[in-house]
């Protein structure tokens, strides 16, 4: 009798809270969205690689392709909330596809808890060097006259490279086909190859080729140049003024995570870019750091739900929708 009441006490003591192993015990998973060696994934790499060591547990990348990121979303909402699985998405996963998807079964909003924003960068505009134009105002006339034989690829509808060839379409007058990828990794080693003449593609994903010299650049989609290629003019300079996209990016856990769970991811993701090295990387590629206060989930959150409804306003006018 007496054992036994030892061993249910021993057995309780274990059960409880102040036993249990502290967060986190075990890898944690990382859903990205979009297919490997595109600019979601290199984040995830960038920042989860940092954010593990921080953690003192391994990040594991999980890849979960197709519809822009809401396939991926939708696998996150039904995770455990226990903080062993958390998802990467930007401005097209988690703002815009919200808008644009007529059948998510789940709420980007209420359905997932905001852990940090994360860095932002311009979209481009690219082309395959085979396309004949010297800047911006050659490349629409030749889209203009090539209309038929020009295609351009996305990370499908919603993603961040699909709102920004809507954008230019808008603001150019000019239009060629869109062909969707399951990320814009592999749609940019087909534009390399021309197997696809045209992109809007973020600087993080473009710039390296660029600099290679696989790619022709025309302009920065933004109000200012960037200070990783100060060279590129603007939309504005280059004659097309409003074809302004910005990507940020950020990181969510399903609904019910803990709070001490959260602030603890939250910690590691601040700690995270303020790693010169891990900034320097960053920077390279065109993305602009957020400061530690924009990152905290309350501003996150607040930054996310302010987006969703002026891009909602612009896609409801766009008529854009997936049914
Ligand atoms: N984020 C990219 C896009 O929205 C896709 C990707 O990361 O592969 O176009």
């Amino acid at each position: 009798m007496l054992r036994r009441t030892a061993f249910a006490v021993l057995a309780a003591l274990a059960a409880s809270p102040a036993l249990a192993q502290p967060y986190p015990s075990k890898p944690i998973n990382l859903i990205v969205p979009f297919s490997a060696g595109g600019p979601t994934d290199v984040m995830a790499r960038i920042v989860g690689e940092r954010m593990s060591k921080e953690l003192g547990q391994q990040i594991v990348i999980d890849n979960v392709t197709g519809a822009a990121g809401s396939i991926a979303m939708g696998k996150l909402v039904r995770s455990a909330p226990d903080g062993y699985t958390i998802g990467i998405g930007h401005l097209g996963t988690n703002v815009v596809n919200g808008a644009i998807y007529k059948n998510l079964n789940y709420d980007l909003i209420e359905d997932l808890v905001p852990i940090a924003l994360l860095p932002s960068n311009p979209l481009l505009v690219v082309t395959s060097t085979q396309v004949p134009a010297k800047d911006l105002k050659e490349l629409v006339a030749y889209l203009n006259a090539n209309a038929d034989k020009v295609s351009g690829g996305t990370a499908g509808m919603g993603s961040g490279s699909h709102i920004g060839a809507l954008a230019f379409f808008e603001v150019t007058g000019t239009k060629y086909q869109l062909v969707p990828y399951r990320g814009t990794g592999p749609a940019v080693q087909d534009l390399i190859a021309n197997q696809i003449q045209i992109m809007i593609d973020q600087s993080s994903n473009s710039l390296p080729h660029i600099r290679a010299g696989k790619l022709k650049v025309y302009a920065v989609a933004a109000k200012q140049r960037t200070a990783a290629a100060p060279d590129i003019p603007t939309t504005a300079e280059a004659g097309f003024p409003g074809i302004e996209v910005t990507i940020w990016h950020g990181l969510w856990a399903p609904k019910g995570t803990p709070r001490e769970i959260i602030d603890k991811l939250n910690a590691a993701a601040v700690a995270t870019l303020k790693d010169p090295e891990v900034r320097r990387k960053l920077e390279d590629l065109g993305q602009d750091i957020p400061t530690p206060a924009q990152m905290q989930p309350a501003a996150f959150g607040a930054f996310q739900r302010a987006e969703f409804a002026k891009w909602k306003a612009i896609i409801d006018k766009a008529g854009v929708k997936v049914e």
